[in-house]
Formats: C-alpha cells, structure tokens, sequence
C-alpha cells in the first residue's frame, strides 16, 4: 500500500553545500529553464530499445565553450527531488536532462505524471524520440537497473535516448533493489561522474524511505513502512 503525504511538510528543506562548485564554470542560475507548461508535455510514450539513437533527429544546439556546472546543475536535479510526493516504498528522484550546448530540455521527478513512474523516465519522455547524443541527465540518485513497476529500467532509457552522460549524487541502496546503474552505464560507453559529496543531500529528501517511523505526515497519523519493503523501484 503506499500513501500519498503533502510534501511541503514531510520533505524538509536542507541547505545544499557548494563548496564542491568549481570557481571558474556557468553558474547554473544562468542555464535557461524549459519554458514549457506541463499541460503541453505529452503523455508518457518513451520505449526502449525500439529505436536506435542513430535512427533519431538530432538536436540542433550550438555548444558552449565553457564547461558545465556540474554540480550546480545536480542540485538542481535534487530541488527536482522534493517536488516528488513521499511514498514509503519509492525513493524520491529528481532528474534534468541537459543539452551538449547547456539549454535545459526537460525535468523530471518521481511520480510526476504517474505513481510508477522514475524521475529519469519522467524527464526523457518529454523528449521522446529525441536522438539524446551529447545531452547529459543529472539524477539524484542512481539511475536502475531493476524495476518491478516498467519493464524498461533507466538505464535501459538513458542508453536508448543516446544520453552521453549521467551525473548523479547517490548510490542506489540495496532497499528494494540490487541495481548497478554506474557499471551498467559505463560499460556502454556512457560517461558516468558522481558528486558523492551531495549524497547526503540526495538522501535527506528520502528519509520517508529510510527512517519512515519517524516522519510526521499529520498531527495523528505516522506514515510506515511497507510490509515487505517491496517498492516502486
Ligand atoms: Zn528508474
């Protein structure tokens, strides 16, 4: 069973340390947002593995010549996190997906057009059909390799979208599932940078999940675990 809490509660604010943002990069408060209302943004109907990237348009954006700001962008991704409704058994993710040139195209959280749904899988199904080469995703946390829910993971979709890059600040626990979305990403090529220091950042907008006894949902009501700690994942 899983419940659906208010957020604004439940998930508390945390300051993101930037210690790590390296001096001489893009600020990520100068990379333009999409500009595109949800109501706009198709119905989820990313597949994977159907087409090939190279089968794919490709995206027409110039490059920068500046480096991106990696991990301004990632905590970014994990402000995305805290828009995803706490669920006992689902991890909140917040995802952006980049393009090679610096424009965000899409974002993403979990469950934002449906309580299955992955922050990654959210963010590549607004640009479904898209050849994604050169684009880099950031996720708060590690992108799967083992779902109940779909029978494409996100690692599947990254790698069918030709995403070039994943970016991500936590490790998947083995909680619900045993993923390896590093491994699995960079024996296919795709180049992988973790922010571990961001982790606890990551993990502080899942402690519905890690320490769900102890997280207030109402004045009365205490939201637990699920029984068999089979999740969403
Ligand atoms: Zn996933």
């Amino acid at each position: 069973m899983t419940r659906t809490v208010d957020h604004h509660q439940a998930a508390p604010r945390l300051e993101a340390p930037r210690s790590e943002a390296p001096p001489s990069v893009v600020p990520s408060s100068a990379v333009p947002r999409l500009d595109v209302p949800p109501s706009a943004v198709p119905t989820l109907g990313v597949q994977a593995l159907d087409v090939p990237p190279s089968a794919m348009p490709i995206l027409d954006v110039p490059a920068l010549d500046v480096p991106l700001d990696h991990h301004g962008l990632l905590v970014q991704a994990i402000e995305q996190s805290r828009l995803a409704p706490p669920v006992a058994d689902r991890y909140a993710v917040g995802a952006i997906i980049l393009a090679a040139g610096g424009e965000v195209l899409a974002t993403g959280y979990t469950g934002e057009s449906h309580p299955h749904h992955h922050a990654e899988e959210e963010a590549l199904a607004k640009l479904a059909g898209l050849n994604l080469s050169g684009a880099t995703i950031y996720t708060s946390l590690e992108p799967c390799t083992a779902r109940r829910s779909r029978p494409a993971t996100c690692t599947d979709l990254i790698l069918a979208a030709g995403i070039s890059r994943v970016v991500l600040a936590w490790r998947e626990p083995t909680l619900f599932a045993d993923c390896d979305g590093v491994g699995t990403l960079r024996r296919n090529g795709v180049e992988v940078i973790e922010f571990p220091g961001l982790a606890d950042s990551a993990r502080a907008v899942n402690q519905h999940v890690l320490s769900p006894t102890t997280l207030l949902v109402s004045p009365t009501t205490l939201l637990v675990p699920a029984p068999t700690r089979a999740g969403l994942r």
